[in-house]
């Protein structure tokens, strides 16, 4: 059985999946868009993460493909229907990730109402003009959550340990007993200090914090985005903390990654990482061995991990 791994996985997780099939690594080909057009021909199962696109043109090309297993949660790198069109199952690791998405969501939330990346960059240039640092604090203010599933849920009850109060928005979550107010979303985007976006990307969510939505935020606001890209109107939000309109954001996830000239805003409270929010040595074991797990399942006739 022929495995083709397009995206980086850990050493454990590769010798697991040897025990499977004859592994075919392209993760690290200088020609991997290629390297993938031709390899996927006679692959049987194919790895990815979040870099390679299965687009219908791709899995098309896959004459053979059984499995195409998501090493991570989001799926929106792969065209689902089509593959499942073609019979192909589709499987992920919806909570591998969790816990490193959450915590990088809370440095970015401590990072923006801090400045830490300006006044670092401050300092390390040889300044030292303290005024310009004037940060918020969290406690006492209201967090609002944008998509309360599993990652929005996590951070909440991180971020009531800083002494916040929670609201969220999510239509599809009825009836909720918990200590948490469900807000319409403009509601909550008048009334929150700190935004954090959790939703998965559909085209519901896909520019769902438009230009307008942005404007009801109060100037002394933070937005962060550890979800997806696209779904907030990144250029605008810019433009908003370039004149003042916003106090800060952090985004880990964008419109296009790479993210075009993200080098001309490094004077403004925006801190950027490059979709690292699974990057972690421990969210990558997990999400790696949950991945062979569900192979092993999916190859025994168990349905149960697919998507
Ligand atoms: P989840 O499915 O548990 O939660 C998503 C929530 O969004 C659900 O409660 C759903 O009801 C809600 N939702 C759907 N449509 C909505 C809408 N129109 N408005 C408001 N809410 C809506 O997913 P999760 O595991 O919590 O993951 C959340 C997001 O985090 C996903 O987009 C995932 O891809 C992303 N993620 C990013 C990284 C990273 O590296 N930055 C890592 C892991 C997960």
């Amino acid at each position: 059985m022929k495995i083709l791994i397009c995206d980086t996985l850990n050493s454990k997780v590769l010798e697991e999946l040897q025990s499977i099939g004859h592994c075919v690594d392209i993760s690290s080909s200088e020609s991997k868009n290629q390297d993938l057009v031709s390899e996927i021909n006679d692959a049987e199962i194919v790895v990815i993460r979040s870099s390679t696109q299965l687009t219908k043109e791709i899995i098309e090309k896959g004459n053979n493909i059984k499995i195409i297993a998501r090493c991570g949660v989001g799926v929106d790198n792969i065209d689902v229907k089509y593959a499942k069109s073609k019979n192909i199952k589709v499987t992920n690791s919806p909570s591998a990730n969790l816990t490193s998405v959450v915590e990088l969501t809370v440095a970015l939330i401590i990072n923006a109402a801090r400045k830490v990346n300006l006044s670092d960059k401050h300092l390390k240039e040889g300044k030292w003009n303290r005024k310009e640092f004037i940060g918020i604090e969290l406690s006492g203010k209201q967090l609002g959550i944008i998509g309360f599933g599993k990652a929005g849920r996590l951070v909440s009850d991180r971020m009531k340990c800083f002494g916040m109060s929670v609201a969220f928005y999510d239509p599809y979550v009825k009836d909720w007993a918990g200590p948490e107010k469900n807000l319409e979303l403009d509601e909550l985007l008048s009334s929150s200090d700190v935004i954090s976006l959790h939703v998965i990307k559909t085209e519901e969510t896909e520019n769902l914090i438009s230009k307008d939505k942005l404007k009801l935020l109060k100037k002394s606001a933070i937005l962060i985005n550890t979800s997806r890209g696209g779904v907030v109107d990144q250029d605008y939000l810019i433009q908003m903390l370039k004149s003042k309109q916003l106090f800060g954001a952090g985004f880990d996830v964008y419109s296009e990654e790479p993210p075009k000239n993200i080098n001309n805003f490094a004077d403004i409270n925006l801190i950027t990482t490059p979709h690292i929010g699974a990057s972690t040595n421990e969210a990558q074991l997990k999400a790696g061995l949950d991945t062979v797990e569900n192979i092993k399942k999916i190859l025994a006739g168990d349905s149960s991990v697919e998507i």
